[in-house]
């Protein structure tokens, strides 16, 4: 991996962090083979469930390994990537020191853990298009920026951010850059993974919840340097990953062709809907999508809101987002919930 030789992730973990000698399980001790395990207090019935899991998750990583091209010392896995969030800023932001900047309007959970964890966060807006501006971005960057998060296709706008302008900005710092990749599989882009062992400050984050239709299970992938795998390894509770999440994971990797086909489905039903919507009387834009959902500005999105509600169908209000006054974000469901949505759309009058 090349690095700029003014970049060393050392300098961005917290000397908290640093000094931590991690907690090391039972399970952590001992990796070899045996058929009498007395080393951990569990309860020799009920098996399998009665052991802890592999606080490593060894074979769930070699196989998203193998999947996504990248090995194993590369990936981190959380409880939904929301764990992978949080764990960056324990890891690398000093409380009422070191600040964050995001991109707004972009997913909410950057800003809540920079809130829970004390730490500053600086916003940059998207262009009113909602692409990048890259040089916005990289002036809000002092000495105690940690972290840029950037989402592609990003949430709520539902677009990809331009592939020279997110590499800009990584180029461009000496902090770590999060690409928030959890639509990738919904887009046309192949996303920023590709770039991992050349780019010592990218972090690239993917999740199962999404087009591999795993919500449930929470699992949460983080690819990035492994000295900053390690020190995240270290930072996390032992057995994050449970082994009910562990085994219905391996089994959802194991079917590609499935999600190949949720996929194409819902890439399809989204171009349906965008059609239909579109044509409505009360609504103004349909934004194109790279995600699984559709961002659509309609005059009262309040009264859509409501009224779908109505009638058992639940969309999200993002009106108050920034840029994103009258929209609404509607998620793309099965062909049936999709008509559903739709003969009620039509039944509004403006
Ligand atoms: N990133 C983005 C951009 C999201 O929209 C979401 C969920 N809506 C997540 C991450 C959370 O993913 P997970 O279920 O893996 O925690």
């Amino acid at each position: 991996m090349t690095m700029r030789s003014s970049f060393d992730i050392l300098n961005l973990v917290r000397q908290t962090i640093l000094k931590l000698r991690p907690y090391s399980s039972a399970r952590d001790e001992y990796s070899g083979s045996a058929s009498v395990f007395m080393d951990a207090n569990e309860n020799p019935f009920n098996a399998p469930l009665n052991r802890y899991p592999d606080p490593g998750q060894m074979e769930l990583k070699k196989k998203i390994s193998a999947i996504r091209g990248q090995p194993p010392e590369n990936i981190f896995l959380g409880n939904g990537s929301d764990e992978g969030i949080d764990l960056l800023f324990r890891v690398l932001c000093d409380p009422g020191r070191d600040n964050v900047i995001t991109v707004e309007p972009t997913y909410g959970m950057y800003g809540v853990c920079a809130q829970i964890n004390g730490v500053e966060r600086r916003n940059v807006h998207l262009n009113r298009d909602f692409s990048l501006d890259a040089n916005a971005v990289i002036e809000a960057v002092d000495e105690h920026t940690k972290i840029i998060f950037l989402c592609s296709p990003n949430n709520p706008t539902s677009n990809s951010m331009e592939r020279e302008a997110m590499i800009k900005i990584i180029d461009g710092v000496d902090c770590m850059v999060v690409i928030d990749e959890a639509y990738i599989d919904f887009s046309t882009g192949k996303g920023m993974l590709s770039l991992l062992q050349e780019k010592g400050n990218l972090i690239v984050l993917q999740t199962l919840s999404k087009a591999w239709g795993l919500a449930g299970i929470r699992l949460g992938i983080l690819f990035a340097h492994p000295v900053l795998v390690g020190y995240l390894t270290n930072v996390k509770y032992p057995y994050n990953i449970n082994s009910l999440t562990i085994k219905e994971a391996l089994k959802g990797l194991d079917d590609q062709d499935q999600r190949q086909r949720w996929i194409s489905e819902i890439i399809e039903e989204r171009s349906r809907m965008a059609e239909t919507i579109a044509i409505l009387p009360y609504v103004n834009v349909v934004y194109p999508s790279d995600a699984n959902f559709l961002l659509v500005k309609v005059d009262d999105p309040l009264m859509v809101y409501r009224f779908l509600m109505g009638r058992g169908i639940i969309i999200r209000d993002r009106s108050s987002a920034p840029l994103c006054e009258g929209c609404i974000r509607i998620t793309v469901g099965t062909k049936k919930e999709n008509n559903l949505l739709m003969d009620a759309l039509k039944m509004i009058k403006p």
